[in-house]
């Protein structure tokens, strides 16, 4: 009798785009920072599937708010192998351009990391719960092996995600930086945040 070899499931790829709801997030000249993310994330889930590789789930598909702990533990419910959070910054009156890739880390990589992270965190204050206590103690699982690992695991994720973006769109110096994001905080997801680029930018946006 032959063997019959058990297909492994296909990777589940999570795709968050980034605010909504009463948390807008960025503003540009035309366009609000979550609703480049939902049609981005739409766009990338199509992408995705189309080639016949992977399962992806959103954790919004309208514009509805979402905590920020509640967008990991869709990830997490699912036993997703990849986590990717899609945003796009704002710095008026600059001519501030490109991508950038964001993995977890309790030291910021520079004070604009540690400036963004504090950024994108503000959306659950928005919603009026702060988190900021609760993510004080996930910061204590950092040390935890579980996630040092899955820290690895993003890093190499975002190394090869900032390689392949390179080949086709403008990205920041130091394109891969690492903070505290509180999205990121799953012990045992690979998880990144990828800025798209800078909807302050005419040209971006
Ligand atoms: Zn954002």
């Amino acid at each position: 009798k032959p063997m019959v070899a058990q297909e492994a499931p296909r990777p589940l790829i999570v795709i968050d785009p980034g605010h909504g709801g009463i948390d807008p997030g960025a503003l540009g000249s035309h366009t609000m920072e979550k609703n480049v993310t939902l049609a981005m994330a739409k766009q990338l889930q199509k992408t995705l599937l189309a080639t016949g590789r992977f399962r992806v789930v959103l954790t919004r598909d309208k514009d509805v708010f979402i905590p920020l702990r509640d967008r990991f533990k869709i990830a997490r419910d699912k036993g997703a192998d990849l986590f990717i959070s899609l945003h796009a910054d704002s710095i008026p009156g600059t001519d501030a351009r490109g991508a950038s890739v964001y993995t977890l880390s309790d030291k910021a990589s520079d004070a604009e990391a540690e400036a963004l992270a504090t950024k994108e965190n503000k959306s659950d204050v928005i919603n009026g719960v702060d988190l900021s206590q609760q993510s004080q103690t996930v910061s204590g699982i950092l040390i935890d092996l579980a996630q040092r690992e899955t820290i690895n695991l993003s890093s190499r994720f975002a190394s090869i995600l900032v390689g392949d973006l390179r080949n086709d769109t403008m990205m920041l110096q130091n394109s891969h930086r690492f903070a505290g994001f509180a999205v990121l905080k799953a012990p045992d997801v690979p998880s990144v945040l990828l800025e798209m680029g800078y909807v302050s930018s005419s040209a971006d946006e």
